[in-house]
């Protein structure tokens, strides 16, 4: 049977750290959903459908690679997709505190663990949010970010 992973996120926008987490995902299960948790209540910088477009058309040639939208429970969704795990990415010991929480109850609520890659020390600085901000005021975040940003989109 097919191992598949869910990589859930906001991916506000995608960039290099959790590429490397989905990627580094693919050497352990034979599939990587990645899951952009697309709430209309929240707003967003990048439109989520941009996004998941951008993130499938830089992994075209990975069959390994799945992206999709997503509203909801993240572990029932996960699942659903018939996913044996939730894959998230661990930078510094502020992403602990809040995953920890969360891959309990996902464990306790809907009895599916969560895998945690450590990140790569190269993008252990990198964040959404920082991203978001550079990019708002017209500073080039290509070497943050693995494929190119549109102004706008
Ligand atoms: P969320 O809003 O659900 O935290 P994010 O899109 O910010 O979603 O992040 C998704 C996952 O990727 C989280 O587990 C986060 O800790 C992880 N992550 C974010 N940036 C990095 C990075 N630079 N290296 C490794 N993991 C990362």
């Amino acid at each position: 049977m097919k191992r598949i992973a869910f990589f859930p996120g906001t991916f506000d926008p995608f960039t290099k750290g959790h590429e490397d987490i989905a990627i580094r995902g693919t050497q352990l299960f034979d599939e990587v959903i990645i899951g952009i948790g697309h709430n209309s209540k929240k707003k967003r910088f990048f439109p989520a459908e941009k996004m998941k477009d951008l993130i499938e058309l830089h992994f075209e040639n990975n069959p390994q690679v799945k992206v999709i939208l997503y509203q909801g429970l993240t572990a029932k969704v996960a699942k659903d997709l018939g996913a044996c795990v939730l894959l998230r990415g661990l930078r510094n010991t502020t992403d602990f505190e809040y995953e920890n929480s969360i891959a309990q109850a996902n464990r306790y609520v809907n009895g599916i663990d969560t895998v945690f890659i450590y990140t790569s020390p190269e993008y252990s600085h990198l964040s959404s949010s920082i991203i978001r901000e550079l990019h708002k005021f017209g500073h080039d975040v290509g070497e943050f970010v693995p494929f190119h940003l549109k102004e706008g989109i």
